[in-house]
């Protein structure tokens, strides 16, 4: 094994320990979560603030957003609503790890949370190896991005359960089918749920709010 492989392996077994930790906290508590991957751009922090605005005097959502540089997602996150809010600046690394997760999460006060989500940084590529704790994970694809990217990083989309296509309200002006990308994560992924969301619009939304809302009381049942 080249030492390369080795230390990956120490790094990947030592987020997973923490990762355990988040999750049996979580589940102790009755907390749903999501951990939300997508490129760069793909309307992750708008498709949050619909979701926190629309479920503001109802459930108490918990957001930990991570960014490689600024505030500035979170900051519209509490604009739109948000009560609990972390930003993570992860200086430069392209991922968010367990142990970000674990410390921007110790202040919460978890039997107040109903919904637990994590912004993941702009990356389709190694989020997909960080077990954040999280109960799934959500893909965001959007219609202004290559409608074969669930063929290019299968990995994201073999590990996600549900996949978010947005800015469908730009499909007719873009050189992108939706059926295509739905067949084509579907070769990766027979299992993965399909939302389609415009958040400008507010075209889908609904649809997504339902499952959230199934999530929810899914997991106080528990
Ligand atoms: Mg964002
Ligand atoms: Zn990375």
């Amino acid at each position: 094994m080249s030492d390369k492989i080795k230390i990956e392996k120490k790094v990947l077994s030592a987020n997973d320990r923490i990762a355990a930790e988040i999750r049996a906290k979580l589940n102790q508590h009755h907390i749903p979560s999501f951990n939300m991957v997508s490129s760069p751009g793909s309307g992750k922090t708008s498709l949050l603030e619909k979701t926190l605005a629309h479920f503001k005097d109802k459930y108490n959502i918990a957001v930990v957003a991570g960014d490689v540089q600024t505030e500035n997602d979170a900051n519209r996150l509490l604009k739109a609503g948000g009560q609990i809010i972390r930003p993570i600046v992860t200086n430069g690394m392209c991922h968010l790890d367990a142990s970000m997760v674990e410390k921007s999460m110790a202040e919460f006060e978890l039997d107040k949370i109903d919904l637990f989500v994590i912004e993941n940084v702009g990356n389709l590529v190694c989020p997909s190896s960080y077990d954040l704790g999280e109960d799934l994970k959500v893909v965001l694809i959007s219609t202004t991005e290559g409608d074969d990217k669930p063929l290019k990083y299968p990995g994201m989309f073999r590990r996600s359960s549900v996949m978010v296509i947005n800015k469908t309200d730009l499909v007719e002006y873009c050189d992108f089918s939706i059926p295509q990308v739905i067949e084509n994560a579907h070769q990766i992924n027979g299992q993965l749920e399909v939302f389609q969301t415009s958040c400008r619009s507010g075209a889908g939304l609904e649809n997504w709010y339902d499952w959230l809302e199934k999530l929810i009381q899914s997991k106080k049942a528990q």
